[in-house]
């Protein structure tokens, strides 16, 4: 860089544009990616040094001046950098927040003691564990020859030094967690690095576990459970070089390892790759944004690909690499829909008949009884529901009442062993026993036996979640060994892992559960897994509601009969001829493709077109409301005076979104729709720049760049 006496400082606040400074040292040079402690209004404040320039913006006796330099050289590599900065301007998010999120806490404190702590800790070196010469010993089977084809191909692309997306579609069970091992360590022999990402903190452990045994301390961990010093730890042994092999969740795609050579996106599906808060990034997406920064050959894997990510892959943009077969002897799971419409089953579970014939409203006989066989065949089970907590609705009899969430406008959900990750019997609403939750803002209220309007004493609660459902699971199968996982036990990474174990080793026979046990794992004795309502992701008001529930129902599918034994896999469905479920049942991707591109093809939805939400919410609705009209005056008025006819961006809303409150704050979308990215970008653009038209005060405003979801 050269020498100036102005500077760009980013500093870690919701600005659009760098600060300007001046540089008062003559001994030092301005370098980027430096820290430097710098003045703003009253406080100092720490930032990175982005660049110099010759001449201010604005007047010069007007600017402060930097007031130390607090590392010797850029703390980040420029590369890194840019990637920041590629991604900030692309999700339309403030660089300094960005970067400040992602880095390792205390990274922007202005804390003196801090800043030192940070800049000069010691890498702990964990125990050895495996040295690089026991790599070879790989995972004591001999490979598949679809897994060698598809290991061979990648390797060759890795040594080719360029940017090489791929798309690794492999059923489930077959074998693609080998063929990323292998794929790293031909990456690291060639000398150059490697990032995995996996998708959520469930997922974690099983990889890392894995890397781990495999490749020892070469490996970092990064994810959210880590806390703060581990962090901290990790980041520094990256960018020391001492890691150079990343495992992570989305986060860890800012990690500041050099010298990629390979980047893997396991379950390159899946919902949890979207941050949706804040800085509101993809991953996945990133990945190759920074695969092709640093010419890294990126592999995205999955039973189930993304519509889009295999729209690009059939388009010639990424290469396809398949896997159709299972490894060793075990096959793909028989599936069977059992059509939960029939009238017999429905009508005389409601007439309360005693028949031995009859199913529960929740249960058919038939999966019933197939539990029952498949535990006395000593094998396990996995039920599938998509829905946590004990019932899904508290209401007095007496006078109607609901209870409702006072902040969101949504039923409360009844959880009765909150905080236990035991199974307990008994369903009515024994009140004073766990707590009334909301699932849109978390809030908990005491679960009371009195109704608040008529005083009644008869509260009732109805609708099954997780723990319902292993409860009454429980009491059917009394000799069964039961758990549950869904988002209330995993806020414990602990309690996760112990259940996870407990269903690997058989201590565990039936495991209840939510979109948590879908992903990944591999439970060699699982013979049977049975999904209660398939129906339930299908009929939300999202573009991809049929994708999520074919990739849901594929995913949860695949967890049977990975081991010697085949599985079966039962569906209930209200729904059984929708094509998400009738080909979820033929596990056949490709027709579910053809079918789903045209649908979105006619819509004009991704991967057609690019969607920007625009999302205000506030305090007052009548505030929201008028925001959210003015941002769709303002959009077209600005798509009029920007694009020639017919380079349409369509404009759609302003509407109250569906979940029309939450945590209070009424919640209102504009979304910009386009075939042509660079035409909705700019459009996008062009509405922030007046943003100061619309967004009133008390509303905020929230990008939403490629949204995964519209409610
Ligand atoms: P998926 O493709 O669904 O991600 P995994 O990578 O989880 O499949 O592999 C499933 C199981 O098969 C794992 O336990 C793995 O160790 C094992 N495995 C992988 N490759 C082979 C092979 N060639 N022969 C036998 N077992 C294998
Ligand atoms: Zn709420």
């Amino acid at each position: 860089m050269p020498d100036a006496s102005f500077v760009e400082i980013v500093v870690p606040l919701p600005l659009n544009d760098p600060l300007t400074y001046r540089w008062p040292f003559t001994d030092i040079r301005p370098v980027k990616g430096c820290r430097v402690l710098v003045p703003v209004g009253g406080r100092r404040v720490i930032g990175l040094l982005w660049g110099t320039v010759s001449r201010p913006g604005i007047e010069e006796d007007r600017l402060r001046s930097v007031i130390s330099v607090l590392d010797p050289s850029a703390i980040l590599p420029e590369r890194l950098l840019d990637f920041y900065q590629w991604a900030a301007s692309y999700y339309f998010y403030p660089l300094g927040l960005a970067l400040s999120e992602s880095l390792p806490p205390g990274f922007f404190s202005a804390r003196k003691k801090t800043v030192e702590k940070i800049a000069s800790r010691p890498v702990k070196e964990k125990g050895a564990r495996l040295k690089l010469d026991a790599w070879d010993s790989g995972g004591g089977f001999p490979l598949t020859s679809e897994q060698r084809g598809c290991i061979e191909e990648l390797c060759s692309l890795i040594e080719g030094h360029g940017f090489n997306p791929v798309l690794l579609h492999g059923v489930t069970g077959s074998g693609k967690t080998e063929v990323y091992l292998q794929a790293t360590r031909h990456c690291i022999d060639c000398g150059r690095n490697v990032l995995v990402l996996v998708p959520e903190i469930a997922m974690t452990a099983q990889a890392v576990g894995i890397f781990n045994d495999r490749f020892g301390n070469q490996v970092a961990v990064l994810h959210s459970g880590l806390t703060d010093s581990q962090r901290r730890d990790e980041w520094w042994g990256i960018k020391r070089g001492k890691k150079r092999i990343v495992v992570g969740t989305r986060s860890a795609i800012f990690s500041p390892i050099s010298n990629l050579g390979l980047i893997v996106v396991d379950e390159e599906h899946d919902p949890s790759y979207k941050q949706e808060e804040k800085f509101r990034y993809n991953a996945r997406d990133l990945a190759l944004v920074r695969g092709k920064m640093d010419e890294a050959v990126v592999v995205l894997g999955s039973a189930t690909p993304s519509l889009t990510s295999f729209f690009n892959a059939m388009s010639g943009k990424y290469r396809l690499i398949s896997m159709k077969g299972r490894v060793a002897e075990s096959v793909l799971p028989s599936v069977t829909i059992i059509d939960r419409r029939k009238k017999d089953s429905v009508t005389k579970a409601k007439g309360g008949s005693n028949s031995p014939s009859r199913g529960d409203y929740w249960l058919s006989d038939r999966l019933k009884e197939a539990i029952g066989e498949t535990l006395a065949d000593g094998e396990q089970v996995l039920i599938f529901l998509n829905r946590r907590g004990f019932a899904t609705y508290v209401f007095c009899p007496e006078c109607g009442h609901v209870f409702r969430c006072p902040n969101c406008d949504v039923s409360l959900t009844w959880h009765r062993h909150i905080g236990l990750e035991g199974v307990g019997n008994g369903s009515n609403f024994d009140a004073g026993n766990g707590v009334l939750c909301c699932h849109y803002c978390a809030s908990r209220y005491p679960a009371l036996p009195v109704c608040p309007v008529c005083h009644g004493h008869a509260i009732r609660a109805r609708g099954y979640g997780t723990e319902k459902v292993a409860d009454e699971l429980a009491r059917m199968f009394p000799d069964a060994r039961v758990a549950r996982l869904d988002r209330d036990v995993s806020s414990s990474r602990r309690r996760v892992e112990k259940i996870l174990k407990g269903f690997r080793s058989g201590s565990i026979n039936m495991l209840v559960g939510t979109q948590m046990v879908t992903k990944g794992h591999d439970f060699p004795g699982l013979t049977l897994v049975g999904v209660l309502w398939a129906d339930m992701s299908l009929n939300v008001p999202e573009f991809n509601a049929a994708e999520r529930t074919f990739q849901l129902l594929t995913q949860v599918a695949g967890r049977a009969g990975r081991g010697k034994r085949p599985g079966r896999v039962l569906i209930q469905s209200f729904m059984p001829d929708h094509y998400a479920i009738a080909l979820a049942k033929e596990q056949d991707f490709r027709r579910f493709f053809d079918k789903e591109v045209k649908a979105r093809q006619e819509l004009g939805y991704p991967p057609f077109g690019r969607m920007i939400n625009l999302k205000l919410s506030g305090r007052k609705r009548a505030v929201v409301e008028k925001s959210a009209m003015r941002c769709g005056i303002l959009s077209r008025r600005v798509i009029r005076q920007i694009l020639a006819r017919g380079e349409g961006v369509e404009v759609l809303g302003p509407a109250p979104s569906p979940r029309a409150r939450i945590k209070g704050r009424y919640l209102y979308q504009v979304l910009l729709k386009s075939p042509r990215l660079g035409n909705l970008r700019l459009i996008c653009q062009a509405v922030l720049r007046e943003r100061a038209e619309f967004v009133l005060p008390g509303v905020r405003l929230e990008v939403d760049v490629d949204p995964q979801s519209l409610t």
